[in-house]
């Protein structure tokens, strides 16, 4: 449980902290909250030379609330789930990052570990593709953004590429006519989802106009509904509406089997998932 030896470093701005990434190259890791990283190089599963903290660099932290919803990679679930102006705005992150571990992993766990690490049982990564959020990252070739659909690649696995840090994470605030909501069955005992599902629901004229479901937990990574989502659309929204998509969720879906479940089950728990977070959604839309 002890890990192998590595430099440290604490840099205090980006700029520093991606020279130091350049620097090290595929020897060098970024340590966020440390409760994905710390565990894996206790076991020995990681292993490197150089520790980037960015802990100190404070650019990295906040919400911003201004037109857009911008989130600083280095934000707590902490500093999320008990944001006034994220509940105003966007309640199903607060929801959802609510539902996270326990109090000590949302205390230190950050947005921005969690899209890096792509846990396939995360909760926000599922969250943030209902949300068609954008992510924001400075690496050697200066700034870009990756939009949430092109992020997740495969299980543990993103399109940052090496020396790439992510700075935040972008959103739209919802408005009149829109809704969105979080349903998750929990692994009893560290409450990462054996299936969650997310969506966002727009409503016009009485009638689904938009629809985005991102399902966790069930696959090798977070994924969206095309076939789900488009079955609702143009729909009234009501409860059969609802029944009806759902039954598509899983659809073209790699679904794992584990101890926690097994195929089958997930499947079905995908369904069932993605009702409750439809039928939330569409109730706060209305
Ligand atoms: C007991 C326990 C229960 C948990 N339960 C849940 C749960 O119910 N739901 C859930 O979603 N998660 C759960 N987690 C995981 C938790 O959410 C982690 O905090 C999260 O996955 C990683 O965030 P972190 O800030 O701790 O990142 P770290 O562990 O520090 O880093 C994770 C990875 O991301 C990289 N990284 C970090 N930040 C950046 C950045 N800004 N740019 C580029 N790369 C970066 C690191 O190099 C590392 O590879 C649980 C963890 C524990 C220990």
């Amino acid at each position: 449980m002890i890990p192998s030896s590595f430099e440290y470093f604490a840099p205090t701005t980006v700029a520093e902290a991606v020279s130091l990434l350049q620097k090290y190259g595929d020897d060098a890791k970024i340590l966020a909250g440390g409760h994905s990283l710390l565990p894996a190089m206790k076991l020995r599963l990681s292993n490197f030379g150089a520790l980037i903290d960015i802990n100190k660099i404070h650019e990295l932290r906040g919400i911003h609330v201004d037109g857009n919803i911008s989130i600083g990679a280095m934000t707590t679930y902490h500093a999320i789930e008990s944001s006034d102006a994220l509940k105003a705005t966007c309640a199903i992150l607060p929801e959802a990052v609510s539902l996270v571990g326990d109090i000590q992993v949302r205390n230190r766990g950050t947005l921005g570990g969690s899209l890096a690490h792509a846990d396939p049982a995360a909760d926000p990564p599922a969250v943030m593709l209902a949300l068609d959020a954008h992510v924001h990252v400075t690496g050697p070739g200066g700034n870009r953004t990756i939009a949430i659909g092109d992020f997740f690649t495969d299980m543990l696995t993103t399109s940052l590429q090496p020396g790439e840090i992510i700075t935040s994470i972008t959103l739209n605030p919802l408005g009149a006519g829109e809704g969105a909501a979080y349903s998750k069955f929990p692994h009893p005992a560290s409450r990462y989802a054996i299936v969650g599902a997310a969506a966002y629901v727009k409503l016009e004229g009485g009638k689904v106009s938009a629809c985005r479901i991102g399902i966790t937990g069930a696959g090798p990574k977070a994924e969206r509904q095309a076939s789900a989502e488009a079955a609702l659309i143009g729909t009234d929204g009501s409860a059969e509406a609802i029944a009806k998509a759902a039954e598509h969720a899983g659809e073209n879906m790699d679904v794992l089997s584990d101890i926690h479940a097994g195929e089958d089950y997930r499947r079905a728990m995908i369904k069932v998932y993605t009702r409750r977070a439809l039928t939330a959604a569409v109730e706060r839309a209305r």
